[in-house]
């Protein structure tokens, strides 16, 4: 945040500098034009073919030498807003490049089966962005071997999500009819969203369309589970068919969000009916990596004035506790109340018998004999009893 603000500094600068230097010169080139249009009236109203006068030769002159002025002074205030330009560069560089070599863990991409999976991973990336061709491309140029089968769900995918912002609702309801045992598992209300709003784009046509809005709804009754109220509200919006939905109490019907709000709920259905994320693997990397990146330069930095390098190559992990924020949360965590620590596959949680859950170590350092006394009860009991959680 430093950062840009001291680089909006120096832009702010040259802001200021260039609307002073344009309204300068532009009032200065302006007085400049008239003067010099008025040396020509003057001219051209003297006498034809007559030679000029002293007094002619004179303004001529005079006026030659102020353009040279002018002009001369022009480029030299625009020279100068260079130098100004050239600061804010400068605080760029100052700002932003920092040394990311540095945090370059040699070994990361240095195999060709790493490279490999790089490649994958951004290969992937496109697909899911309905970038075919450049996947495409990817895909020959670095030797993949991605099959046809692993493409068409991607495929399929963005054929509906570009019919969806068409508000062509035929394709996704078609996917959802065929996929629609496994959205009803997951208590997907995809159908029920989808279905709604080919209902609410019926009422809309007017009345012509009463009799197919009063056959459609009866699709309804498939997945209105869950639903009753929502289904209640659109069979109420009949009543306007035929004066529109504006202006009436089911206005909210016709919110263009819903049609937004259907593309994601999409999105997310159709990414875990596929096993995927709902972001791709990549741009969870790079903007996890955004975020961790300043911290582990500022860490970097400490350790080299310290002279401690060697504990960051020689693990495999970070040497401070890096929070992404809540968007990149993707397990329960457990801290271990008795030693203050996220517990691991070596140090799992593990369950008391009289239900209170504390650190695998902890148990081991508790125990007394073959009783071990719950921290937060009364209640003793053996290690034996205890179980794993796994979270
Ligand atoms: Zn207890």
């Amino acid at each position: 945040m430093d950062a840009c603000l001291s680089v909006q500094k120096e832009v702010d600068k040259v802001l200021g500098k260039f609307d002073g230097i344009k309204a300068h010169s532009q009032r200065t080139l302006d007085e400049l034009i008239d003067s010099l249009n008025n040396i020509r009236h003057e001219l051209s109203s003297a006498e034809q073919h007559s030679e000029l006068n002293r007094v002619h030769q004179l303004i001529l002159n005079s006026a030659q030498n102020r353009t040279k002025d002018i002009l001369t002074r022009v480029s030299n205030e625009h020279k100068d807003i260079h130098s100004s330009v050239s600061k804010v560069g400068k605080a760029i560089d100052k700002n932003f490049v920092s040394d990311l070599i540095q945090l370059n863990a040699e070994q990361t991409f240095e195999s060709p089966e790493r490279m490999h999976l790089l490649n994958e991973v951004i290969c992937e990336h496109f697909l899911r962005q309905g970038m075919l061709d450049i996947a495409e491309n990817l895909t020959e140029e670095a030797g993949l071997d991605m099959l046809d089968s692993a493409k068409e769900p991607f495929l399929e995918i963005n054929q509906i999500l570009e019919a969806l912002k068409q508000k062509d609702l035929q394709p996704a309801l078609i996917w959802a009819s065929r996929h629609r045992e496994q959205l009803q598992a997951m208590n997907s209300s995809l159908e029920f969203k989808l279905h709604r709003l080919r209902f609410i784009e019926l009422v809309c046509q007017g009345g012509v369309k009463q009799q197919e809005a009063l056959a459609f709804a009866r699709n309804f009754s498939l997945f209105a589970q869950g639903h009753t109220k929502e289904f209640q509200v659109l069979m109420g919006s009949l009543l306007y068919i035929r004066q529109g939905l504006e202006h009436t109490p089911y206005s909210h019907l016709l919110d263009p969000i819903q049609w937004d709000d259907i593309s994601d709920v999409f999105t997310q259905d159709a990414c875990s009916l596929l096993g995927l994320s709902v972001e791709s693997p990549l741009t969870v990397s790079i903007s996890a990596g955004c975020v961790a990146l300043p911290a582990l330069l500022n860490i970097r930095q400490v350790m080299q004035q310290r002279q401690c390098q060697v504990v960051w190559s020689a693990k495999d992990e970070l040497p401070i506790e890096v929070d992404l924020g809540e968007a990149h949360r993707y397990h329960s965590i457990f801290a271990c109340p008795i030693l203050r620590q996220q517990t691991s596959d070596t140090n799992p949680p593990v369950k008391l018998a009289c239900g209170h859950a504390i650190s695998r170590d902890s148990l081991n350092k508790l125990t007394n004999g073959n009783k071990i006394k719950c921290p937060y009860c009364p209640i003793e009991s053996t290690p034996a009893e205890s179980k794993q959680l796994y979270l």
